[in-house]
């Protein structure tokens, strides 16, 4: 059994973003060299999400706007009388920060519209780290 972690960081450009980390996930799997186990996205974040959906750019505007609609910026939430984005909270608690891929054969069992989108949800944000673990044989 190996245990394999890496991690890199991206950054955002708008307050909410949807963000396709698909291809460096990807990467770092082949580099785990793990051919059979499971592969764990975890967001070091309280203020972003990460979740499996199509990237589809009419989808990620969707998702964008859901989020907007289902937690609305300044809505009287108590945290706003120190930060000012409790909204963002609220949405990352909900949406979740970690996802877990089985991998076979080497590849990430994906479904073929399943990327791995981090949803940026207190941007812009110069960096936000994505910490990877791979654990198999
Ligand atoms: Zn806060």
């Amino acid at each position: 059994m190996k245990v394999y972690q890496n991690e890199f960081g991206i950054s955002s450009t708008k307050r909410t973003e949807v963000i396709d980390i698909t291809g460096r996930v990807e990467k770092i799997v082949e580099k785990s060299g793990v051919k059979n186990g499971i592969c764990q996205i975890f967001l070091t974040h309280a203020t972003a999400g990460l979740i499996l959906q199509e990237a589809e750019s009419g989808l990620t505007r969707d998702i964008e706007k859901m989020i907007q609609k289902q937690f609305p910026k300044g809505a009287g939430y108590e945290h706003d009388r120190i930060d000012d984005n409790a909204d963002s909270h609220l949405a990352s608690g909900f949406i979740g920060q970690s996802e877990i891929i089985p991998i076979k054969d080497g590849e990430m069992m994906r479904g073929t519209w399943q990327s791995i989108l981090v949803l940026e949800l207190d941007g812009p944000r110069n960096h936000r780290r994505v910490f990877v673990t791979i654990i198999g044989e």
